[in-house]
């Protein structure tokens, strides 16, 4: 499948790698825009958060439980935010659902 995220859980696209397990995979940001810019993704193709249903959401949630640990390994304790961007409203450029993870400083309150 010609999907950036796909090839990059696949190893054919080199990342820095930030935490992995049989469901997830996170890495850093090509392009942060925060001092710590993640981006968390579920290894099963999942074109955006317009694709979650009942049969997929169990990996959402598990992209949630380890949210906390890798803002922790981060050293995000002062914050951070979780944000995803869906469709072309949304200002998705990858097609593979990803959580961005941003902190490492002050965020604007404004989400666009
Ligand atoms: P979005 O605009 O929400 O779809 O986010 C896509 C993100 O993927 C952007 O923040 C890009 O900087 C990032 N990105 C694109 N290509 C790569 C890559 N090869 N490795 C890491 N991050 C990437
Ligand atoms: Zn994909």
């Amino acid at each position: 499948m010609d999907c950036l995220f796909c090839n990059i859980v696949a190893g054919k696209i080199p990342s820095t790698k930030v935490y992995e397990d049989e469901l997830v995979y996170a890495f850093k940001d090509i392009n942060p825009q925060a001092p710590v810019h993640v981006l968390v993704i579920p290894k099963e193709h999942i074109a955006s958060a317009a694709a979650i249903t009942e049969e997929n959401s169990a990996v959402v949630a598990h992209v949630f439980e380890v949210v906390p640990k890798i803002a922790k390994e981060l050293g995000l304790e002062n914050g951070f935010r979780v944000v995803t961007n869906s469709g072309d409203d949304g200002a998705q450029t990858v097609k593979h659902l990803h959580f961005h993870i941003l902190g490492g400083r002050p965020l604007q309150g404004q989400m666009g």
